[in-house]
């Protein structure tokens, strides 16, 4: 087996091929990146189908995303001697596909709510009926929701000792009945209620018994519900193994626990440790920078990484005066780069820590015509919902009859889109040269609160037209959104508000550049325009492009160049990192952590992410620190100034 592989270009280090002939009982894989850890568990699948003749589809092989577990089955089929019908046979799933195919199989038909929007208008419909719009933000209250049920827990089981908690948990569990009316889940619910049906003796015995070796991917990242999900898939055979890093636990906010893999071995005692100790992806300069940034986490179990590699080029370092700068300056540096042929576009991966903070990136790739994918996000930065709902108001007021930009202010007035267009259609009838927007105010179906927001809208609408887009923007802000940001949350999880800020300052970064709302929306519409023309001419497939991803999305992925870009303060370590508010959130979801020490904690997670970033690159790692950001100054990452003390060599 070994030695085809060998013919295939496969060389199998030693303690690589000891993990891949691991026959029965509990295995441990805890390795930093790019030691091949993927790539052993798709060798020890085909291992276990060639050589020991398990059945295919008796593995289960648990990954974190779909496109990953395409992608070892991907592997899976270059490996000699394996059939295709064995590479299709094996289950290869993430932990929510592989939960709902069980559950559709004993007779679930929820439908599933897998968009954020929709959860996220139910709740705001909610918060009105239950008069408590004012004091909370849907977003605040879902991630608390999801925090809550990822340990384990039934809503039904939310605290209510105190006044507070007994509001929330009214609110939360409206929610759970909403869906539960239309017969809807949404993904915390698969996995709740997988792990129900594993609560069944008789489920769990015939599972048992078809999933003979499950081997689990990226396991620092498991929550409660996955793992004991695993556990209890495992239990009878035992036949079970996990890879990963715990320096790479980057999903906490997710409910991911370092422990889940740091204690494995006290869960399993008698499981087998192997340690791959050679680094295959990364150059040793690439990887050296790596390895000594994650050195300054306390958290963490040390580990030797050395690199296979050869010595190629130091990190390239940049700080540009602000991210308009920095995005000319990668664009500048991958088009030389595609133009010397040292490198294809789709050989390239541009970083950023979150949505917001690509917003000139995007900018820059379209306005060159850079062809580029942004997974998980198909839309331009200005096709976003929030910031789509604020165009449209400056649309508005420099076309008060724009009927699409009239949509927009449909859901801030809490009317359904539907109903308010046919009203719309009905009225335009009768007196055709009526703005929209006035012909709201004669709407008798309107309450009286929803009366004085029309109201209030037209006024905005008419002040907007005397205003530089900078400062539109900024009073729709204040107006929508102030009150909601600023609210003393007590569920304070701030993944939700963090992205929120973000687009909202990065708006009025874009904004400031422009001396009117016309120039602003012109440029706005040119941008989209552009993207959609790209995406007809790709037509579904993305080609020979560069991708532009958030380091979360980045995960287990390599490319032979990577542009970390954002590698500021405020930005990488985000600001949320730095405020004491985390240690706030971090109390909801991680309620056993002594309080102290949870700043840090939350600030190690910030320096995993930059692990996580600079060690997706095989050959070329370009870092840029916007010495500008939101129109404050800002320094150079922290986890910079750390690992090589790299800013004094620029
Ligand atoms: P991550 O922690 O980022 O998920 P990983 O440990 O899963 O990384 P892999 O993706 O499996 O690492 O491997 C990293 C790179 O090293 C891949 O390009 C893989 O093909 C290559 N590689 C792995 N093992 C070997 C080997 N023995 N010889 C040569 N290349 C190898
Ligand atoms: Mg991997």
């Amino acid at each position: 087996y070994f030695r085809a592989l060998e013919k295939e270009g496969i060389h199998l280090n030693g303690p690589q091929i000891e993990a891949v002939r691991h026959g029965q009982g509990p295995l441990l894989t805890l390795a930093g990146a790019g030691c091949g850890k993927t790539t052993v568990l798709a060798a020890r699948t085909g291992y276990l189908i060639a050589v020991r003749g398990v059945p295919a589809s008796q593995i289960l092989l648990v990954t974190f995303t779909s496109k990953a577990a395409s992608e070892i089955k991907e592997r899976i089929a270059r490996i000699p001697s394996i059939k295709a019908s064995a590479v299709r046979a094996v289950q290869a799933r993430t932990f929510h596909s592989f939960g709902l195919a069980l559950l559709r199989q004993s007779g679930h038909h929820e439908q599933i709510l897998s968009d954020f929007t929709t959860r996220h208008t139910i709740m705001k419909i909610l918060l009105r009926r239950l008069k408590a719009g004012e004091t909370y933000q849907p977003e605040t209250l879902l991630a608390a929701l999801s925090s809550w049920k990822m340990s384990g827990e039934w809503p039904v089981d939310l605290p209510s000792n105190t006044e507070e908690e007994k509001k929330i948990k009214n609110i939360l569990l409206a929610y759970e009945e909403w869906k539960q009316g239309r017969n809807q889940w949404d993904f915390d619910d698969i996995l709740l209620h997988t792990s129900a049906l594993l609560n069944d003796p008789q489920q769990l015995t015939k599972l048992q018994s078809r999933f003979t070796y499950m081997m689990v991917d990226e396991f620092q990242d498991t929550n409660s519900v996955q793992y004991d999900m695993v556990q209890k898939l495992s239990a009878g055979h035992r036949n079970l193994m996990v890879v990963g890093d715990d320096d790479q636990t980057i999903y906490s906010f997710n409910g991911a626990r370092q422990e889940s893999i740091l204690d494995f071995d006290k869960v399993y005692p008698d499981a087998t440790i192997i340690a791959l100790p050679i680094n295959y992806r990364s150059d040793s300069r690439i990887l050296g920078l790596g390895t000594s940034l994650i050195a300054h986490n306390e958290f963490r179990r040390p580990k030797q990484l050395v690199a296979a590699g050869s010595v190629g080029l130091p990190p390239h370092y940049a700080s540009p005066a602000n991210v308009e700068e920095e995005a000319a300056f990668v664009a500048d540096h991958l088009e030389e780069q595609v133009r010397l042929e040292k490198v294809t576009y789709s050989e390239i991966a541009i970083l950023h820590r979150t949505a917001g903070s690509s917003r000139a990136m995007l900018e820059q790739l379209l306005l060159r015509g850079i062809p580029f994918v942004q997974y998980g996000n198909n839309t331009v930065f200005y096709d976003q919902t929030l910031i789509k709902t604020l165009m449209d108001h400056l649309r508005l007021s420099m076309n008060p009859r724009c009927k699409e930009a009239f949509q927009s202010t449909l859901g801030p007035l809490y009317i359904p889109r539907e109903d308010g267009m046919s009203y719309l259609d009905e009225q335009e009838k009768r007196q055709p040269k009526k703005y929209p927007l006035i012909h709201l105010t004669r709407w008798d179906r309107l309450k009286p609160f929803q009366q004085d927001a029309v109201k209030e809208r037209i006024r905005l609408i008419k002040k907007l037209t005397t205003l530089k887009p900078v400062y539109a923007i900024q009073e729709m802000r204040r107006l929508f959104y102030d009150k909601y940001l600023e609210a003393g949350d007590p569920l304070l999880h701030t993944q939700y508000k963090e992205t929120m800020i973000d687009s909202l300052d990065e708006l009025e970064s874009a904004a400031a550049q422009f001396g009117t709302v016309e120039q602003f929306i012109a440029h706005a519409d040119e941008l989209t325009l552009r993207h959609q023309q790209m995406e007809a001419m790709r037509d579904g497939d993305a080609g020979d492009a560069v991708q532009l991803l958030t380091i979360h999305r980045a995960k287990g992925m390599e490319f032979r160049h990577v542009y970390w870009i954002g590698a500021s303060e405020g930005i990488l370590p985000h600001s949320t990192a730095l405020k004491d508010q985390v240690t706030q959130e971090m109390k909801v979801t991680n309620p056993h952590k002594l309080e102290s020490s949870l700043a840090k904690a939350a600030l190690e997670e910030e320096r995993r992410l930059a692990y996580v970033a600079v060690t997706r690159a095989k050959e070329r790692l370009y870092i840029t620190s916007p010495l500008q950001h939101h129109g404050k100054a800002a320094e150079p990452s922290r986890f910079l100034k750390e690992a090589f003390g790299i800013l004094n060599t620029k």
